[in-house]
């Protein structure tokens, strides 16, 4: 846990979050401030500020995470298919640094 840390502090309970599913290596959550009518964060419950600080002893923390992802897009009903987004970095347009994969869908996505 970094105590400055925003997603920690999601993590432990302390600040509240739209929670849609957790267990006991990873934590999803309702993006407060959706770019679409379905848009969650998959975050690991240990901080790793981004893809950066990833190690070969996370291989199997990061393919859960990915697993997990048409999972919960199927759950959201996003049977058309989904987006998925990890910034990295502030040339990344990364704001919180604790690792997260955006998971979006749902709506008109713009393609890039
Ligand atoms: P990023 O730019 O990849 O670091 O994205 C950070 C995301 O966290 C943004 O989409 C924010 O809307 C979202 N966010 C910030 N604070 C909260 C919060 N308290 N609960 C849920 N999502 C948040
Ligand atoms: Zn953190």
């Amino acid at each position: 846990m970094s105590d400055d840390c925003l997603f920690c502090k999601i993590v432990a309970g302390e600040v509240p979050a739209d929670k849609v599913y957790e267990d006991e290596q990873v934590v999803v959550f309702k993006d407060i401030n959706p770019k679409a009518r379905v848009h969650l964060l998959v975050i690991p419950r240990i901080h790793l500020a981004s893809l950066e600080e990833l190690e070969p002893e996370h291989d199997e923390l990061t393919g859960q995470m990915i697993r997990l992802l048409p999972k919960l897009a199927r759950e959201q009903g996003l049977e058309q298919g989904f987006r998925t987004v990890i910034n990295t970095g502030k040339g990344g347009g990364q704001i919180i640094f604790h690792l997260h994969i955006h998971l979006l869908g749902g709506s008109e996505l713009r393609v890039f």
